[in-house]
Formats: C-alpha cells, sequence, structure tokens
C-alpha cells in the first residue's frame, strides 16, 4: 500500500478568508488535495467567484458570507459548515485586515479596536468554535483535528506604525499555543503560519510603490514576492494525518526575509 498523506480524500476543511488572497490558495490546494472546502467572507461577490472556481476540482465546496468579528454570527456559521459538511477535521482561522496608522502617536482608537476586532476577536470565536466541535467528536470516539491560525512576520519582528496590526498577530500565536497545549489529549493540534511579503489585495500598495520594489524585495533571499499558492503546501500538510504528531509550532513561510 502506497503512502498516500497528502490525499485529504474524505476530509474537510474550513478557510476564514478564503475568497481570495492567501486564503483562497490554500483553499485551493487543499481542494485539489481531495477535501470538501468550506470558506468564509464578508464579501458575497468574492465567496460566488471563489466557490466556483473551487468547485472546478470536483469536490463539495461550501461558500459563506460571515463576519468573522461578529461572535453569533461565527457560532451560526460554524454550526451551519459542520451541518453541511458533516465534520471539519481542519479549520484555518486566517480572514484578516491590515490597519496602520502616519505613526504609533496618530493611532486612532477606531484603528485599534477595528483590528482586533477581526484579527483577534475573529480568530478567538473561529478556533473556540472549532474546538468546541472537534472535542465532541472526540469524546463521541473520534478524535482527531487541526486548528490552524495566519500570524504574521509582524508578530516576530518590528512592523512599524502597524502595532495594532502586530499585537493582534502576537496575540494569535500565544492564543494557538495554549490551545495546543489545551487540545492534545483530544487528538487536535494548532499551530500557526507566519507569512512574509505575499502579493495579495492586502499589500496592493506595496507592490505598487518603487521604494518598495527598489528597497524590500531585493531582500528577499527568493527574490521575489510571495503568492498565495506558496501557501497551499502548508494547508494540506497541517490538514493531513502526515501531521498528526507535529503541535504548537510557528511556520515562517518568506522566501527567506527573516533570516537574511
Ligand atoms: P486579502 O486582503 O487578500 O484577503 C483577506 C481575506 O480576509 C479576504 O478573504 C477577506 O474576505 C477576509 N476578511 C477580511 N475581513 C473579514 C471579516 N471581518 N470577516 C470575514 N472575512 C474577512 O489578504 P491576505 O490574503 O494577504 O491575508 C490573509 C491573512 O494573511 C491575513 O490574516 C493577513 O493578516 C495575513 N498576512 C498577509 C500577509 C501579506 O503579505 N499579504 C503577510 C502576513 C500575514 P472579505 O473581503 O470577503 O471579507
Amino acid at each position: 500500500m502506497a503512502y498516500q498523506p497528502f490525499n485529504l480524500a474524505g476530509k474537510a476543511a474550513l478557510v476564514t478568508g478564503g475568497n481570495r488572497g492567501i486564503g483562497l490558495g490554500m483553499a485551493e490546494a487543499l481542494a485539489q488535495s481531495g477535501a470538501d472546502v468550506a470558506i468564509w467572507g464578508s464579501n458575497p461577490t468574492y465567496n460566488a467567484t471563489a466557490k466556483a472556481r473551487l468547485e472546478a476540482h470536483g469536490g463539495r465546496v461550501v461558500a459563506k458570507t460571515v463576519d468573522v468579528s461578529d461572535e453569533a454570527a461565527v457560532v451560526a456559521a460554524m454550526a451551519e459548515t459542520v451541518e453541511a459538511l458533516g465534520r471539519l477535521d481542519s479549520v484555518i482561522a486566517n480572514a484578516g485586515i491590515g490597519g496602520g496608522a502616519p505613526s504609533f502617536s496618530e493611532m486612532s482608537v477606531a484603528v485599534w479596536r477595528r483590528v482586533l476586532a477581526v484579527n483577534l476577536d475573529g480568530v478567538f470565536f473561529t478556533c473556540r468554535e472549532a474546538c468546541k466541535h472537534m472535542v465532541a467528536r472526540a469524546k463521541a470516539g473520534d478524535p482527531g483535528g487541526s486548528v490552524m491560525v495566519t500570524a504574521s512576520l509582524a508578530a516576530i519582528e518590528g512592523a512599524a506604525r502597524n502595532e495594532a496590526y502586530a499585537a493582534t498577530k502576537g496575540g494569535v500565536i500565544s492564543m494557538m499555543r495554549a490551545i495546543a497545549v489545551e487540545h492534545a489529549r483530544y487528538g487536535v493540534r494548532a499551530n500557526a503560519i507566519l507569512p512574509g511579503w505575499i502579493a495579495t489585495d492586502m499589500t496592493a500598495g506595496a507592490q505598487a510603490s518603487p521604494a518598495f520594489a527598489e528597497k524590500v524585495i531585493p531582500r528577499v533571499p527568493a527574490r521575489r514576492w510571495g503568492e498565495p499558492a506558496d501557501f497551499g503546501g502548508i494547508a494540506v500538510y497541517l490538514t493531513s494525518d502526515a501531521s498528526s504528531y507535529h503541535s504548537g509550532d510557528t511556520f515562517v513561510i518568506d522566501g527567506g526575509y527573516s533570516i537574511f
């Protein structure tokens, strides 16, 4: 019998923020590996376009319009997603927003609160509901599951003028480690992904900046922007049984930027 851990047939995965960018890159690889996939985003138009793209890979696809900063919406959507797919083997809390300021001194409470609401509260609500489902399943005799959070290099490097964003990304790594220890007994593992500079809508301003092209991208040892597809492999690995003993880790995926 061949070793085929990355055949995800029979598994179901949820990617929040899966309608574009890094999340869509992960959802696409999961669907191509045979998993049923759910995506959540707050924009129904993006959701519909991504759903059609994912369905082309042949598996079941569920797309839900959810604002992850809304606790009641996340609770309801998680129940509906589990109902639609029968189970969730992996949940990737990836939805996030940027939100900087001209300087830290000028950072408004409104920016601080909005960034925390989506990037920290949203990950909390999503992971809590995911763990609830996975623990209940374990108690019913079917242990296992994978929880992932998308953090950022901003969690471990100084992200000037982005203190709110940096605080959320550091926060989700700490949350993930606590989840990993608490849920190991149920066979549930938790890990964080730390992307570097990735070409998505979030970084459109930086992609258009000549100064950025001149000063930052040449410092990426891989000598290019990261792409959403660069996140497919880690999503598949962490959803698969190949990672069943891998928990509490932080995966830096940045083309070598942070070690150069
Ligand atoms: P994009 O802006 O391309 O995508 C963001 C995704 O999050 C969209 O699918 C969006 O869907 C969803 N989203 C945003 N707000 C909400 C909300 N309130 N409720 C539900 N979904 C929401 O960004 P990226 O793909 O680049 O970012 C994905 C993750 O990666 C984020 O957590 C980001 O912080 C992180 N990251 C990105 C880096 C980069 O260089 N691009 C670097 C490091 C980390 P919709 O618009 O429908 O709400």
